[in-house]
């Protein structure tokens, strides 16, 4: 079973097995057991693009948390068609992805950000509450494949 974490050296962000690893990207030995596993939001697309692309920089939710700092964000099968035209309606002359490559930003990790806070209200136009989460940060990876869950969880990946 492997967990999601930051490597310590290069903040790359990986699936690895507990123990002893080797960072994927600058390869860096380091014991996984000193690092908190990263905890995850799951936000539908094409609203996880939208932070991930630097537009949206709150997520609504109808709780509210004390929780701040880094999280990964996954994005589910589900894609919100409502959502898009918001978009699209809001950022007239962005590129959207195309269907295709929005399948390839679905079903798993798909970014991180960090929280710095919960509001109840708020002057953005990607507001509607009744709570905010303020994001800053944010920034899309490689997609990594796991099933998500409500509120904030620990993905564990086969
Ligand atoms: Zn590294």
């Amino acid at each position: 079973m492997k967990t999601i974490i930051k490597c310590p050296n290069c903040t790359k962000v990986q699936a690895v097995k507990p123990g002893m690893v080797n960072c994927s990207t600058c390869n860096f030995r380091f014991n996984t057991e000193s690092r908190q596993p990263l905890r995850a939001l799951s936000i539908q697309q094409p609203w996880a693009w939208a932070i991930l692309n630097g537009l949206k920089d709150i997520e609504n939710r109808k709780w509210t948390t004390t929780f701040t700092g880094q999280i990964l964000i996954h994005a589910g099968q589900k894609f919100d068609n409502e959502g898009l035209k918001f978009i699209k309606d809001m950022n007239p002359d962005i590129e959207i992805p195309t269907e295709k490559e929005f399948k390839k930003m679905m079903g798993g990790i798909v970014g991180k950000a960090v929280i710095t806070g919960c509001v109840e209200e708020s002057d953005s136009p990607w507001f509607f509450g009744p709570f905010g989460f303020t994001l800053a940060n944010a920034k899309a990876i490689d997609l990594i494949p796991c099933k998500g869950q409500l509120k904030f969880f620990t993905p564990k990946i086969d």
